[in-house]
């Protein structure tokens, strides 16, 4: 059989994007190849703490995470033939200080503007919740309709859907540059050769930026390091989303019982393992994850980690993703710089991705504000 060079559609990145996005497009009709330089999921799809929230959003990609949680994230299990463990049972964040209080009425008075359902609690009404809290909490901000599911079984399970539909899937092969012939983006230059398609899909996570580079696009995202642990399994205490208004962690309890908390010590961007395209943990991370649980939630103190990982962030300048077609570089749609929060809201931006690449627009939901060229120059 002769080698697949073209399709209706190459997709660059197998992560949860171009997997989904993969899928829906090939539901309708397209003829779809996605190049991923190593294996599906190997950046922060497969990695990530597997958050599916709306609180705490920047106003501007909350029609995108309000849309997920309604529409697509209750049914998805059955929409893929997997059981992406998805839990709709809250997310509360917490608050010990004047000051966290400050950060969280902050975010919950943007969210009940444009009508999502999260109010503030007191530490009290958060330990009814949830009684296993600090007495130290003495706030919290309560949205009831997030929730919380497993990262691994979602992206391999649209990978697998994809796959299904008739998707071709080619992985170890690394995207090096795109081109264009009479003005049009057409050729995906890789390190196998070249791939041509009239339609490309760049979600390549930060990795994306040079590559945009390569047509004159540039979008102000950087790589962040930032890191998971796993503790051993723990009889069922809560099945609700928890995060600080600090910063110090965030995560949930597990189906079969272990705490998956994410978060970072501060220092990361100065430590040795910061570089190259290493995955290796630092010695910092899971030690400062702890002390923020324990401070919230002494009764784990002697709970064991088992295992830590690590990922990288996509982090845009602004701390949103651009979604979008370029208009000037015709062919060529952008997804990328989700800066840590990418997850919750992806099977909805792959209905987005579809509809810019099927319709030329994003008519089912408003991303008018996540365009590639909102960002201004000093000058
Ligand atoms: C530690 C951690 C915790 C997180 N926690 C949460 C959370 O709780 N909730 C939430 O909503 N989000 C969370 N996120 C963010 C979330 O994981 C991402 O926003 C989301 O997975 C982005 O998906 P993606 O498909 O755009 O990117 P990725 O999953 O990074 O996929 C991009 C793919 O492109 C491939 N690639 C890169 N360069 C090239 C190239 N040159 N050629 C070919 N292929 C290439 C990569 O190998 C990768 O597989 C977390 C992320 C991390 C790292």
């Amino acid at each position: 059989m002769l080698e697949k060079r073209t399709a209706d559609v190459i997709i660059i990145g197998g992560g949860i994007m171009g997997c989904s996005t993969a899928y829906r497009l090939a539901k309708e009709g397209l003829d779809v190849l996605v190049l991923e330089k190593k294996e599906i999921g190997n950046g922060g799809s497969c990695r990530n703490a597997g958050g599916v929230r709306q609180s705490a959003r920047d106003p501007k990609e909350l029609p995108l995470a309000m849309y997920a949680v309604a529409n697509i994230w209750p049914t998805l299990s059955e929409e893929l033939g997997v059981d992406v463990e998805y839990v709709q049972k809250g997310n509360i964040r917490l608050g010990l200080t004047e000051k966290d209080i400050g950060i969280l009425e902050a975010h919950t008075a943007k969210s009940t503007k444009v009508g999502l359902d999260v109010k503030m609690i007191s530490g009290d009404e958060a330990r009814e919740i949830c009684p296993y809290m600090s007495k130290e909490i003495i706030a919290a901000s309560w949205c009831p309709t997030d929730g919380h599911a497993n990262p691994l079984k979602a992206t391999l399970g649209y990978y697998r859907k994809a796959l299904e539909m008739g998707v071709t899937f080619i992985t170890g092969v690394r995207v090096l540059a795109l081109e264009k012939v009479a003005g049009r983006v057409c050729k995906v230059v890789t390190d196998d050769g070249v791939y041509e398609a009239p339609q490309i899909l760049l979600c390549a996570g930060y990795e994306s930026r040079a590559i945009a580079n390569t047509v004159g696009v540039d979008v102000p995202v950087e790589r962040q390091f930032n890191e998971v642990l796993v503790t051993e399994a723990m009889p069922k205490m809560f099945d609700i989303m928890l995060g600080v208004a600090g910063g110090e962690f965030y995560g949930h309890q597990s189906e079969h019982g272990s705490f998956v908390l994410g978060g970072n010590s501060g220092l990361q961007a100065f430590t040795s393992n910061n570089a190259g395209e290493n995955f290796v943990t630092n010695p910092l991370t899971a030690p400062s994850i702890s002390r923020g649980i324990m401070r919230y939630f002494p009764c784990l103190k002697d709970v064991k980690v088992v295992r830590t990982w690590s990922g990288w962030y996509d982090q845009c300048i602004d701390v949103l993703p651009v979604i979008d077609n370029v208009k000037e570089v015709p062919g060529l749609t952008v997804a990328f710089g989700f800066s840590g929060h990418g997850f919750g809201i992806s099977p909805a931006v792959s209905l987005a991705i579809k509809e810019l690449m099927t319709e030329g627009k994003s008519k089912t939901i408003d991303i008018s504000q996540l365009t590639y060229d909102r960002f201004k120059t000093k000058s």
